[in-house]
């Protein structure tokens, strides 16, 4: 027998988390998480569900039927999309300005698809224009894939025009929303997106391990005339949807056991998201934003991405000549509780990423934030 480990409860510190996710909880949504667990087949969590889903429609503005929470972070959202919808040879125009977009071009490959990747500088918004010289060189091609809001740097690309580009076109767009939803304008069913996954753990500001998935009558077809089997059981749409509800009406069925309070603090964190109203969430977050940046400027730091394609929920700026990344991130981190981003590939070492997310989206965390850094810089 192995020694008994004597070790105490696990204790968190409060933090302040101003990264680039998770994002602070709202109290309200940790208080759901805390609620009895009951079974997934119970049914009132199988009503709960639903509510969940009318709830994920909103905050996507989208009827599309297929629409769900994955049980599993970000990644796996990206991955039930590369897995249902690209089969092996199929062409997928990859836009990279970022960590994300590359993550996508590995998904397209794994999954035995032709990545042609268009590339932007980091910092920069997908190039509508690249892009559609990439899918007139690429007649062929059968999806547009996308970051939205790239968290690595801080930009946002114009999702409406290149969705307008792929519906010309005839492809279907694939649209990483992880660090927009939320947080700034997203009009899935207007802005014609096919197939969008976001993030639990950024503007939603819920506790982390959730995708909010959703697929648009065209993706549904590509999936359901597909000629090869989906790579990945647990991801399969067509049997997710066994449990989560299809257009059969059929009984729900097991599929796997579903995260149950997981999904009761997605459940609290859409239903304040609704509550606020969406147009007011994307409003608080650029007022917070605009605050947080003039202070910002006054203490002399510098954006990686320029104003107009800026998201005001991730705030990327340059670390200055002579200041020591991780020293910094270590004393507020310490003496503030205050947690601020590094910068990922590219931006490593030389730019922090300041989150101002969800319920991180407030005053106070402004004012801390900039008093925390002036006091390290000065
Ligand atoms: N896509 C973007 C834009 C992200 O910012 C992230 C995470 O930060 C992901 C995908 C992956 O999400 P997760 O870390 O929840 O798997």
């Amino acid at each position: 027998m192995l020694p008994v480990p004597i070790i105490p409860a696990f204790m968190p510190p409060r933090r302040t988390l101003m990264g680039p996710g998770p994002s602070d909880v709202y109290p309200e949504v940790l208080a759901a998480q805390s609620r009895p667990t009951i079974g997934h087949l119970d049914p009132l969590f199988v009503g709960m569900m639903d509510e969940l889903k009318s709830l994920i429609q909103y905050a996507f503005q989208t009827k599309n039927e297929m629409t769900l929470a994955v049980s599993a972070p970000g990644s796996a959202g990206m991955e039930t999309c590369f897995v249902n919808l690209v089969e092996p040879g199929e062409k997928v125009i990859v836009c990279r300005n970022g960590v994300f977009g590359e993550r996508m071009r590995q998904n397209v490959e794994r999954v035995g698809g032709v990545a042609v990747v268009v590339d932007n500088e980091w910092g920069e918004p997908v190039c509508p224009d690249k892009v559609e010289a990439a899918l007139v060189a690429n007649p062929d091609a059968k999806f547009l894939a996308f970051v939205h809001a790239e968290t690595s740097t801080g930009a946002l690309s114009d999702a409406k025009t290149l969705c307008t580009l792929a519906q010309l076109h005839d492809c279907i767009s694939i649209v990483d929303a992880v660090t927009s939803l939320g947080g700034v304008e997203l009009l899935v069913d207007e802005w014609g997106i096919d197939a969008i996954y976001s993030g639990s753990q950024k503007c939603l500001s819920c506790v982390p391990g959730l995708s909010p998935v959703s697929f648009s009558p065209k993706a549904v077809a590509k999936i359901k005339t597909r000629t090869t089997p989906v790579q990945s059981w647990f991801l399969d749409q067509t049997l997710v949807m066994g449990y989560w509800g299809n257009d059969s009406g059929a009984k729900r069925s097991y599929h796997h056991t579903a995260p149950v309070n997981a999904l009761y603090a997605l459940h609290e964190s859409l239903r304040l998201l609704a509550n606020e109203g969406l147009e007011n969430a994307w409003a608080r977050h650029r007022k917070m934003h605009l605050l947080l940046r003039d202070g910002l400027t006054q203490l002399g730091l510098t954006f990686v991405v320029d104003e107009a394609s800026r998201l005001p929920q991730l705030n990327a700026v340059y670390i200055p000549e002579g200041v020591d990344d991780a020293t910094v991130r270590k004393h507020l981190l310490e003496e503030y509780n205050l947690e601020i981003g590094a910068g990922l590939g590219a931006l490593a070492g030389k730019a922090w990423r300041i989150g101002l997310m969800g319920f991180g989206a407030r005053r106070e965390n402004v004012a801390l934030c900039l008093r925390a850094l002036q006091e390290s810089l000065s």
